[in-house]
This record gives C-alpha cells, sequence and structure tokens, in this order.
C-alpha cells in the first residue's frame, strides 16, 4: 500500500453523513451551462448511475467533481472537505478514479505494458509488478490478450481494460463513464458482473449509462440529467413509468 496515498485519505464519514455531496454545482462554456446547479448525494457503498439523453451534461459533471474543470458556483465536498478547486492527482490520492468517455490507452504498447504504466503511476514501494499485472488483467478476463498491442483488443477488451486501468489506484470512488458504450449485450452483462462485484466489496461507484439493459442488470439508484439539471431521481421501475423521462429520451422536451 503507498503510504502517501494512505495519508491523503481522509476519515470516514459519520454514519448520516454523505460520502460525496455536490450542492447547487455549476458549470458554464462560454455562453453555455452545461452542468446546472446541481445537487447530488452519494453515500458510502453507493452504486449510483447518472442517465440523461447526449449533451446532458453527464460527463462534464464527471469532469467537475475530479478537479478537470473548476465549478463556477456550488460545492463538491468529499467526506467533509471542500474539493471544488482541488486538482486531478490530489483527488487521485485521497482516493477518486475515473474511467473516461473517450479512450485513454496507449494503442501502441501491449494490455499487460498498460497496465504496468498504470500501476507504476501509483506505487512507490517495490512490489511483484509482473505478478499483479497478470492477476488484475485476469481479474478482467483479459490474460489471453495480454501480449496484445491494445489498439488491436476487441471494442468491449478495452472498455475492461480502461476499468483495469481505473482500478490501479485501488479507489474507495470509481467514476466509470459510459463503460458499457458500443458493447455486445453479453459483454454489457460481463460489465455489469464486474461492476456488482466491485460494489460488493465495498466500492462506491457512480456510472453514467445510455443502455438501459446494462442498467437493468444492476438496479441502482438512478439519477436524470437533462440539459445540465437533475430531471428526477428514483429506482428504474419509478424512472421508466416517469412519461417526462420518455419524453426527454425521445427528444420532445
Ligand atoms: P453528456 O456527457 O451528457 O453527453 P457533456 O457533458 O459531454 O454531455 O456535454 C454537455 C454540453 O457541454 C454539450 O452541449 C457539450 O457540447 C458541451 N461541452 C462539453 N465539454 C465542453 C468543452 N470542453 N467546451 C465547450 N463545451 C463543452
Ligand atoms: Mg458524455
Amino acid at each position: 500500500m503507498n503510504a502517501n496515498k494512505t495519508d491523503a485519505r481522509l476519515a470516514n464519514p459519520k454514519k448520516d453523513q454523505p460520502l460525496l455531496q455536490l450542492t447547487n454545482v455549476t458549470k458554464r462554456f462560454g455562453g453555455l451551462t452545461a452542468v446546472n446547479n446541481v445537487n447530488l448525494e452519494i453515500r458510502q457503498g453507493d452504486l449510483h448511475f447518472l442517465i440523461g439523453p447526449n449533451g446532458a451534461g453527464k460527463s462534464t459533471l464527471f469532469k467537475t467533481i475530479m478537479g478537470y474543470h473548476r465549478p463556477d458556483s456550488g460545492q463538491v465536498v468529499y467526506r467533509s472537505t471542500d474539493i471544488s478547486n482541488m486538482d486531478p492527482y490530489l483527488l487521485a490520492r485521497m482516493g477518486f478514479s475515473i474511467k473516461f468517455q473517450t479512450p485513454s490507452v496507449y494503442q501502441d504498447l501491449t494490455v499487460g505494458q498498460n497496465m504496468i504504466v498504470a500501476l507504476n503511476r501509483h506505487r512507490t514501494g517495490t512490489t511483484d509488478m509482473e505478478r499483479e499485472t497478470i492477476d488484475r488483467l485476469q481479474a478482467m478476463g483479459l490474460h489471453g490478450v495480454v501480449n496484445m498491442p491494445a489498439g488491436r483488443i476487441s471494442h468491449g477488451q478495452r472498455q475492461w481494460l480502461e476499468i483495469a486501468l481505473a482500478l490501479a489506484v485501488d479507489p474507495e470512488i470509481l467514476l466509470l463513464d459510459e463503460p458499457s458504450a458500443g458493447m455486445t449485450p453479453d459483454e454489457t452483462l460481463r460489465t455489469a458482473d464486474i461492476i456488482r462485484d466491485l460494489n460488493k466489496q465495498g466500492m462506491t461507484i457512480i456510472v453514467i449509462a445510455h443502455d438501459m439493459d446494462f442498467v437493468r442488470a444492476l438496479e441502482p439508484e438512478i439519477t436524470v440529467l437533462h440539459l445540465g439539471k437533475v430531471f428526477t431521481q428514483g429506482r428504474l421501475s419509478e424512472i421508466e413509468r416517469n412519461e417526462e423521462v420518455q419524453q426527454i429520451y425521445l427528444g420532445k422536451k
């Protein structure tokens, strides 16, 4: 375990306090308000999904939580500490990790080399890196492609590699931006299994998704974003019954 990382992690929140709390978070790009006054509470051990049509502000909200964007107003609080203006590397030390929507693997390096790069970034001591690389890739079902260039594996395998790389920091809170995008139905269900297992092990996970079969497989708490705002929150059965949600997906609202 990396000592620096341990020191940077904060004490557990009190029982009735959220792990992560967004209060009136707003992010503008020029005249466009991509994230508009968003309030969101995530508790330790939650599995929470953010859904909503394209352009709803989901990815921007993730990047604002992770310190890649500064909120124009509002606050992001993690374990009672205001992290609104912290840089991504500090948040990584505190236990945050993200898989972005756009691919971030090194296409010309092998799958194994990508994993080693990610592990090296977060390790100070000497560990058996080769063993750990194999173990971690095996856990994602990627042991058969360890020596393949990352640019040549299938789309689904690349998503799993991205998740494996995000897990290299052993995060406490994991943000996954569209992890099932472009996957076959079988791959989608396997991705749901991976996420369920991580959550059962105690990891707090926030997922952006489009695919309702993926959402259905996990039965998470859901927040619907639309035009940068929280449109509604609830479980899938409630969300699916909501006619206004159906309308925003069909572009009628
Ligand atoms: P989603 O992930 O829900 O599809 P995004 O957060 O990617 O939505 O985008 C929300 C809005 O913000 C879109 O209108 C998009 O074009 C705009 N946007 C996102 N990132 C930037 C940026 N870096 N600069 C300018 N506009 C952006
Ligand atoms: Mg997006």
